[in-house]
């Protein structure tokens, strides 16, 4: 072997003896609440296509028409000649859904993090996470130059704490430009993707009121499942006015793939000449934006609130059948905690056996020595399904949290 892939056979040996080693497992189906794994049919949760979209017939005729009428690939970015229709058409429906001025559409929701952070904080800025945030975010944070500050998860005043020391500390950073102040940002999730627990919107919009900083929300795990119409959490708690920047995935509930942003014309225009990850990469095939569309215009039918009831229903089945009672279900989200990174591998695979599919998550997704499974439900489930996962779960005696 040569020396740079002996070198690289070290370090993933290094990952393995840690219990860290991951590797990919070709499906063989497409996504629904039984996959093919190699050539076993497993009972999934897994996925986070919560409301069973990603396989709907509406989603599919619609990239299949897409593809008809303007073909595989976007031939360049949006900027050059690549701004083909399916992409306005989605951020007009996006827009109208989330009930912005305007929205901005990126090839994923990492992408929309990365480009979105970078374009509007620089080094002389200041940005404050929540420990518990996506790592596209804290990629994009890093990538910005900008100073950061980690909240404790959750925690308001721990982010009063941060917000007053940067409101102090910004004279002492260095000046961000000739032509601009330097400025504070807030980044969280609505709802939180490996604990499943929500964060205290209301609070955290007072603060950033308060001390003057920006707002930007990760809605990635809320979209199309959280408001009376479906908007996320922030339309439930009645605070999207006093978020400046509303980010969130067209590849979960909604059933496609892409990211999006949603916010004021200004940020959109903005991001369109600022943020590099849209500028100087080729558009998405314009068929996963057609998919996207068909899955925004479905969510806000009947059908749409039907399979939204569906997947509480789910969750609320799911939570009465554990053995530790229940408490009222927040999200479809519900990670049983293990630990070692070894023993989370192990209880999946016993899972596996059992003919149920529940990936174990370890670092860097959560902490080390922190390890979980990661259970998800979906409007597809029946009811038999979750049955035969709370009967599975007893039988190797895994012990799910749920939030309340
Ligand atoms: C999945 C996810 C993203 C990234 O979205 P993709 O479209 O998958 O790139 C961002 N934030 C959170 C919280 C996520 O769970």
């Amino acid at each position: 072997m040569n020396p740079f892939d002996s070198e690289l056979q070290e370090r993933l040996a290094s990952l393995s003896a840690q219990g860290l080693r991951r590797q990919l497992r070709p499906v063989n189906s497409s996504q629904g609440p039984r996959i093919v794994l190699n050539s076993e049919t497993l009972l999934n949760f897994s996925s986070n296509d919560y409301l069973g979209l990603a396989s709907h017939p509406a989603l599919q005729e619609a990239a299949i028409a897409a593809v008809r009428e303007y073909g595989a690939g976007a031939g360049a970015s949006r900027l050059i000649c690549g701004s083909l229709k399916p992409y306005h058409e989605l951020e007009e429906t996006l827009a109208q859904f989330k009930a912005t001025e305007a929205a901005l559409s990126f090839s994923s929701g990492y992408s929309a993090a990365l480009g979105t952070i970078c374009a509007l904080m620089g080094s002389g800025d200041i940005i404050i996470l929540d420990k518990l945030v996506h790592a596209s975010v804290v990629d994009a944070a890093r990538l910005s130059g900008a100073r950061l500050r980690v909240f404790k998860h959750n925690n308001l005043e721990h982010l009063e704490a941060l917000l007053r020391w940067a409101r102090e500390g910004r004279p002492h950073t260095a000046e961000p430009g000739p032509n601009r102040r330097p400025r504070a940002l807030v980044v969280t999730e609505s709802v939180f993707s490996m604990d499943g627990d929500c964060a205290p919107l209301r609070g955290i919009v007072e603060l950033k009121s308060k001390y003057d900083a920006w707002l930007m929300l990760d809605e990635a795990h809320a979209t199309g499942l959280y408001g009376a119409r479906r908007r996320g959490l922030a339309e439930e708690q009645g605070i999207q006015a006093g978020i400046e920047i509303q980010m969130g995935t067209l590849g979960k509930a909604i059933g496609a793939a892409g990211g999006y942003i949603c916010g004021s014309r200004a940020l959109i225009d903005y991001l369109v000449n600022r943020a590099r990850s849209f500028v100087f990469s080729t558009a998405p095939v314009p068929a996963a934006a057609a998919a996207a569309t068909a899955g925004l215009r479905l969510l806000q039918t009947d059908e749409g609130e039907q399979r939204r009831r569906d997947l509480w229903r789910r969750v609320a089945q799911f939570q009465a059948g554990r053995a530790q009672g229940s408490g009222r279900p927040v999200s479809a989200i519900i990670p049983i905690p293990v630990g070692p990174e070894e023993q989370a591998v192990a209880a999946a695979e016993a899972l596996r056996r059992r003919g149920v599919f529940i990936p174990a998550v370890r670092y860097p997704t959560v902490a080390r020595g922190q390890a979980r499974l990661r259970l998800t439900l979906s409007a597809a489930h029946e009811q038999s399904d979750v049955g035969q996962v709370l009967a599975a779960l007893e039988a190797v005696q895994l012990h799910p949290v749920t939030q309340a």
